[in-house]
């Protein structure tokens, strides 16, 4: 297992940062201000394949690697986590679920307008009371003659605000809850989804989060992703995939801040020397740089099992946890070495703390990253205390 990157990377790597240091760099302040993301950047993004990464090149994708989905994720997220959550959800969520799942008329109906911009996707499981318990989500997807009627409510939806195209999940068979959820692809304009208003988030403001409400809201049988009653199960293996995306961005959220830090402790001078003459300061820097190294070499790791065709739940998890409570680490310290400055809204610290916390968060809290990490250690027939989740996660 290597862990360099090809000069395919490297050059995507090299377009990114220039993409992100020339256009969105000089707007990351009024984004987050005005917690949202102009729709040209989109058509930007898309210009430059950046979605449909992993899109087959026979359905208009740029046919790469999840090695590759790590350098735009880190990438972007160095400069923007906002818009790099954007991409990261549109392509390792939306398109990787219906590229490793959807039939052939689905794919050709759908993997290349997403990859052309042409529509954004949203990725909805979680429910308001259901969040790390996925399996026990509550919306209804009751059979009728062609189709499906859906009921219920989705929560934190990311992208939901911007999508034309949703991947939703529902019970269709609520005997049997995790393995009695299925999958379905819902265009915006379907009668009975209602989306409702963003979010008033602490961090990832520009990416926008909405909840969904689904009132009889009918769809055709054509609409059905994967095979009935094993969406989740689909999911699960599409989460395994995306939590590496995710991670990453929780690397670039670190690689940003400590440059910061660099820069900041060699320009500011207190005590009549620069702050990165103080060896509690030297020392500080050193240990950031040593766990993002860590946290990319997790993610990279991870990326390249599935790369090979293998499965990686634990070492998604582990890279997922490891980057994740990284960029919270690293991110707080490099406001702390701005001192006051650093707690002023003007300053990009300021913002990457606040983001870095939903890394902790979002696709399986780091709760739950431990739980799968120690049910691999353990084994699924090891005891666990009463009250523990059921071992679907
Ligand atoms: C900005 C944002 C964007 C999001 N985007 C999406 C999206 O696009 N699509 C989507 O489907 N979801 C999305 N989510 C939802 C996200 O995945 C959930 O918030 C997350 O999985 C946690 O679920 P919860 O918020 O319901 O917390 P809960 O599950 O209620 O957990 C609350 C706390 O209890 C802990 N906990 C729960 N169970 C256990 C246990 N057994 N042992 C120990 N601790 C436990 C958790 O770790 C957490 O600390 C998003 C959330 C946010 C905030």
């Amino acid at each position: 297992m290597t862990f360099e990157l090809d000069s395919t990377q490297q050059h995507l790597a090299e377009v990114v940062r220039d993409f992100a240091s020339r256009r969105i760099a000089p707007h990351v302040r009024a984004w987050d201000r005005a917690a949202s993301l102009p729709d040209e950047l989109f058509e930007e993004l898309a210009s430059l394949g950046l979605l449909g990464v992993m899109v087959d090149p026979a359905y208009g994708g740029a046919g790469m690697n999840l090695t590759a989905m790590t350098v735009v994720s880190e990438e972007l997220a160095r400069v923007d986590a906002s818009v790099a959550l954007a991409v990261s959800n549109h392509n390792a969520l939306v398109c990787g679920q219906i590229s490793a799942a959807g039939d052939e008329e689905q794919k050709r109906t759908w993997l290349p307008k997403l990859a052309s911009g042409q529509v954004i996707g949203a990725w909805a499981l979680t429910e308001p009371k259901v969040g790390s318990d996925a399996g026990n989500i509550q919306t209804r997807a009751a059979a009728v003659e062609g189709g499906f009627v859906l009921n219920g409510f989705k929560q934190f939806i990311t992208n939901g605000h911007r999508a034309g195209l949703y991947v939703l999940f529902a019970l269709t068979d609520p005997q049997h809850p995790h393995r009695g959820i299925s999958a379905f692809i819902v265009p915006r304009n379907t009668d009975g989804l209602l989306v409702g208003p963003k979010e008033d988030k602490m961090g990832m403001r520009a990416s926008d989060t909405v909840p969904l409400t689904l009132e009889n809201m009918h769809v055709g049988s054509e609409t059905l992703l994967g095979r009935l009653n094993e969406g989740f199960l689909d999911a699960l293996r599409i989460l395994d995939r995306a939590r590496i995306s995710f991670a990453a961005i929780a690397v670039g959220l670190a690689v940003g801040s400590l440059a910061d830090a660099l820069r900041y402790t060699q320009s500011r001078e207190q005590f009549g020397h620069p702050l990165s003459h103080f060896q509690a300061i030297r020392f500080q820097l050193a240990d950031m740089s040593t766990r993002i190294d860590a946290a990319r070499l997790l993610v990279r790791r991870a990326a390249a099992l599935q790369d090979a065709g293998r499965t990686s739940t634990r070492e998604s998890a582990q890279a997922k946890v490891f980057a994740a409570e990284t960029a919270v680490a690293v991110c707080t310290g490099a406001v702390q070495i701005h001192g006051g400055y650093g707690y002023l809204k003007d300053m990009a610290v300021e913002r990457r703390m606040r983001d870095a916390k939903f890394m902790e968060i979002g696709q399986g809290t780091s709760e739950i990253m431990r739980m799968v990490i120690s049910r691999h250690l353990l084994g699924r027939s090891a005891p666990e205390r009463p009250g523990s989740p059921p071992p679907w996660i």
